[in-house]
């Protein structure tokens, strides 16, 4: 129990649920404990949200949408707004990084970095705001018709814990910039820097009740957002499981839904891959976020004729990864609880005792405290197709490598799990990396590359249990509109 942990001195206190623009106390009077999982020790404490904080905050919601300020801007002002918190994000960068790395764990750099991308998320979606246009369509003589794009109204947001700040710019900038009014619900175990954003989105101008955030527990505060018949949309990124609770949820109150769910995302290494390049990043891949990542490379796909040479310099570099404190500059940092670091265990020990082979094990940080939820990164192989290392998502630092014949056999393999998010093609064969691109039955195909979701103009999702629709890029503001055809006949 989170509880249970060492409470650090003059921890910060709950701020309470962001609605309105103002922190109010949640109804259920309790609040939770923050854990930083690379020291195992309470150092904040978040308001545990209930059903009656999330009714205020979608009725709040309601009202900024149709009869508030929020619902009467222009597009070209809800752009401002946007660029606006962009530039509020950057100049408050170095806090935003701090909390990030010390509520998730992650390196600093990583940490930096993420918020770099958020302030870039409100950016991108500041601008598209007022570009983003309907159409007229051809019709019979005597009538005029166009397509508008309107906002769907109250749009329900669930984020996960492995990247709360960029999730928060992936999901509420298209949002914000269609004109909805925005409920968000953060995870239990990493949610400070979404709290201080929504802060942010009020000083940069975003009136009542178009940005609220309520904090809490996935069975209180998340089930009673997603169940609640006041929202019309509902955008989810989490586990499989709570994703068919949260479509379920959507599918009771005739509502749509975006669904991001992870994946076993695989990199294909054919023999005329150029090892120089796609070594590191076969590493990052599955490294970065300590393998927290939904599009991690989790599977390396290694043509038998190159699978020794390969292997051994994939090896290498696992070997010398350490994972450590945020600030100590480590390869990657702890897992994000005492829970999931069990659950990745598990898998490992499990595969052990399986006989599967281990080819190389990073180790931790000389510096990493004893309480910290660490696990050295591993990789096995070769992986055999009907042990769960190669299809189960273990969220953390363990890749599976998994020797393949030839092109039919690689597709066969990279399409053999029920997850389809992203996938890596090494090849210098520009015929076969096209013909590969087009049948991997993933939402993102990286050539010679591998982006981990990529920059946030590339439109990002799965198919099969990864998930359905599409956020980043332009293609997320179609996901958060509706088209409406207007006719009207004339002489
Ligand atoms: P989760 O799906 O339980 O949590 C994600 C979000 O959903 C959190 O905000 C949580 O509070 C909320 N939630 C939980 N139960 C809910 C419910 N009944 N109704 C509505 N919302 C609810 O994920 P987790 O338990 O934190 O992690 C478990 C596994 O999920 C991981 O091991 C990993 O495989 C996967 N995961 C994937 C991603 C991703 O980016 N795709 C992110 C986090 C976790």
């Amino acid at each position: 129990m989170a509880e249970n942990y060492p409470r650090e001195a003059g921890l910060q206190p709950a701020k309470g649920c962001f609605i309105n623009n103002r922190w109010e106390p949640s109804a259920s009077g309790r609040s939770l404990p923050v854990v930083a999982p690379a020291e195992g020790v309470i150092f904040a404490e978040i308001a545990a949200g209930n059903a009656s904080d999330i009714d205020r905050a979608v009725t709040a919601a309601r009202a900024a949408f149709e009869t508030g300020t929020w619902g009467r801007l222009t597009a070209t002002e809800r752009g401002r707004l946007l660029m606006r918190l962009a530039q509020l994000v950057l100049d408050n960068a170095e806090e935003l990084a701090a909390i990030e790395a010390r509520d998730c764990g992650k390196p600093i750099r990583a940490a930096r970095a993420d918020i770099q991308a958020t302030a870039r998320y409100f950016e991108f979606y500041g601008g598209a705001a007022d570009k983003f246009h309907g159409e007229q369509i051809p019709f019979m003589n005597g009538y005029y018709v166009t397509g508008e794009r309107e906002p769907l109204g109250v749009t329900g947001h669930v984020i996960p814990w492995n990247y709360p700040a960029q999730m928060t710019g992936r999901t509420l900038g298209p949002a914000l910039a269609m004109g909805n009014a925005t409920v968000l619900k953060p995870a239990e175990d990493a949610c400070l820097t979404v709290l201080r954003i929504a802060e942010l989105a009020a000083e940069a101008g975003f009136p009542e009740g178009s940005v609220n955030v309520v904090p809490g527990l996935g069975h209180e505060a998340g089930a009673a957002l997603a169940e609640h018949r006041g929202i019309d949309f509902i955008s989810f990124t989490g586990s499989p499981q709570v994703g068919t609770l949260i479509q379920t949820a959507a599918a009771k109150n005739h509502i749509g839904c975006v669904l991001e769910l992870g994946g076993k995302s695989p990199q294909i290494l054919f023999e005329d891959a150029d090892l120089d390049a796609a070594v590191p990043v076969v590493v990052a891949a599955i490294v970065q976020n300590a393998g927290q990542t939904c599009s991690a490379g989790a599977r390396v796909l290694v043509q038998r004729s190159i699978w020794e040479k390969a292997i051994a310099r994939i090896a290498e570099r696992f070997n010398a990864l350490r994972a450590g404190l945020p600030n100590d500059d480590p390869d990657l940092g702890p897992i994000i609880s005492a829970k999931q670091k069990e659950r990745v265990e598990g898998f490992i020990a499990r595969a052990k005792e399986q006989g599967v082979p281990v080819i190389a094990e990073g180790g931790l940080h000389p510096k990493a405290p004893a309480g910290g939820f660490y696990v050295p990164p591993v990789i096995f192989g070769p992986v055999p197709r009907d042990n769960a290392l190669a299809f189960d998502e273990v969220f953390g630092p363990v890749l599976a490598a998994i020797p393949f014949e030839d092109e039919a056999d690689a597709l066969a393999l990279a399409n053999s799990t029920d997850y389809g998010l992203v996938a890596g093609v090494w090849t210098r064969d520009t015929s076969r990396a096209i013909r590969m691109a087009r049948r991997l039955r993933v939402g993102q195909v990286y050539v010679n590359a591998y982006g981990a979701g990529g920059g946030i103009e590339l439109p990002f999702g799965g198919v099969k249990k990864s998930g359905h629709g599409r956020e980043k890029g332009m293609e997320a503001l179609y996901e958060f509109s509706a088209l409406k055809t207007i006719v009207i006949k004339h002489d």
